[in-house]
C-alpha cells in the first residue's frame, strides 16, 4: 500500500492558520496517514507548533509533530514529550535542527539526532513511531556521504521506525541511497519527500541551503519561463508527476508532501498518480 503524507509549518496569524485549516480539511479528503507540523530549533514554534497539532488531532488525522533538539534544554524536550501524550499523539518526526549559523551546537544537551532518538526512547519507550531525516543527495555539513550514510544508521539502530527524505529531482539519488542503506541492513521504509515546483527564485534559494539538486536541465527550462509562473506550475508538475511514478514504480513506500500550507500543487501532482 503507498503511504501518502502531508507536511505542514506553524502560522504566525489568526487569518493564516484560518487558511492552513482549509488546507488541511482539502487533503484530509485524501485519506492521509498524517499530517506532520514543523519546528523551530531552539523552541522558537513550540506553542505554534503544538496548536497546529491540536486543531488537526482534534480532526480526526494523525497529527505527527517535528521535534528538534538543538538549542533545547532536555527538561524541556521531556515536557513537550509529556503534553504530546496527553493529546494522544503517537508520531514524532525526531530531527537534529538548524539554529541560525549554527549557534547554539556546541552547548546543546543533545546534539545529533539519533540522540534524541535515544532520549525519546529512554523517556517514553515504544509509546511514538519515530520519524527521522534521510538526505539521498548528503546533508550539507556531512563531510563526506559514507559519514552521514554511517549517521543514519546510528538514528535508525537508536530506534527509529521510519524516514522521510530531503526532497530531491533525481529518482537514481533516491534509489541508490536506499540500496546503500539496506545492504547495512537498515529495513524501515525510506519515504521520498516531495517538494512541488511552483516558484524557480524561492526553490533555488531553499535548495542551495539544504542542499538539494536542482538537475540542470530543470534549472535551464524553469529559468527560461522568467515570470511566467503558469508554465512554471504546468511544468514543475509534469516533471514531479514522472519522479513520483518513477519512486513508485521503483518500490518506494509511500510519499511525503512538502505543501508549504498550500493544498493545490501536491493535489496536482497526487491525482496524476491514482
Ligand atoms: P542529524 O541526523 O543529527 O545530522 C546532522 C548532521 O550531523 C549530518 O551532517 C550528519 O551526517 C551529522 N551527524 C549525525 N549524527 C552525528 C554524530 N553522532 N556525530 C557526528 N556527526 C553526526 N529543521 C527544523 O529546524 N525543524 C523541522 O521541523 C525540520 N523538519 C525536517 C523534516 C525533514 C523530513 C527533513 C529532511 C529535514 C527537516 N529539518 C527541520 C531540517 C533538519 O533539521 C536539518 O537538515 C538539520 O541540519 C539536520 O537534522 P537531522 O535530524 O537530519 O540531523
Amino acid at each position: 500500500m503507498t503511504t501518502l503524507s502531508f507536511e505542514f509549518f506553524p502560522t504566525k496569524t489568526d487569518e493564516g492558520t484560518e487558511k492552513l485549516l482549509a488546507v488541511r480539511d482539502k487533503l484530509a479528503a485524501y485519506n492521509p496517514e498524517f499530517f506532520s507540523v514543523t519546528y523551530g530549533a531552539g523552541g522558537s514554534t513550540r506553542d505554534r507548533t503544538y496548536s497546529i497539532v491540536k486543531s488537526i488531532q482534534e480532526r480526526g488525522i494523525a497529527a505527527a509533530p517535528h521535534l528538534s533538539c538543538v538549542g533545547d534544554r532536555t527538561a524541556d524536550l521531556r515536557d513537550i514529550l509529556n503534553e504530546y501524550q496527553a493529546l494522544g499523539i503517537n508520531r514524532i518526526v525526531a530531527l537534529r535542527g538548524d539554529l541560525p549559523s549554527g549557534s547554539g551546537l556546541a552547548s546543546s544537551e543533545l546534539r545529533f539526532a539519533n540522540e534524541l532518538v535515544e532520549f525519546i526512547r529512554n523517556e517514553t519507550g515504544d509509546h511514538f513511531t519515530l520519524e527521522v531525516a534521510a538526505y539521498p543527495e548528503m546533508h550539507p555539513q556531512a563531510t563526506n556521504f559514507e559519514a552521514d550514510v554511517n549517521n543514519f544508521v546510528r538514528k535508525v539502530k537508536a530506534g527509529a521506525n521510519s524516514a522521510i527524505t530531503q526532497y530531491f529531482f533525481n529518482a537514481d539519488s533516491y534509489f541508490r541511497f536506499v540500496e546503500r542503506v539496506e545492504a547495512m541492513g537498515v529495513d524501515i521504509p525510506i519515504i521520498p519527500g516531495i517538494m512541488p515546483i511552483t516558484n524557480y527564485s524561492k526553490l533555488a534559494r531553499f535548495s542551495d541551503s539544504c542542499g538539494a539538486e536542482i538537475p540542470r536541465w530543470i534549472r535551464k527550462q524553469l529559468e527560461a519561463y522568467g515570470d511566467d509562473s503558469a508554465s512554471i506550475v504546468k511544468f514543475g508538475e509534469e516533471v514531479v508527476t514522472d519522479m513520483c511514478r518513477r519512486l513508485l514504480d521503483g518500490g518506494a513506500p509511500g510519499l511525503h508532501f512538502y505543501t508549504l500550507n498550500q493544498a493545490e500543487p501536491s493535489l496536482a501532482v497526487w491525482k496524476n498518480l491514482v
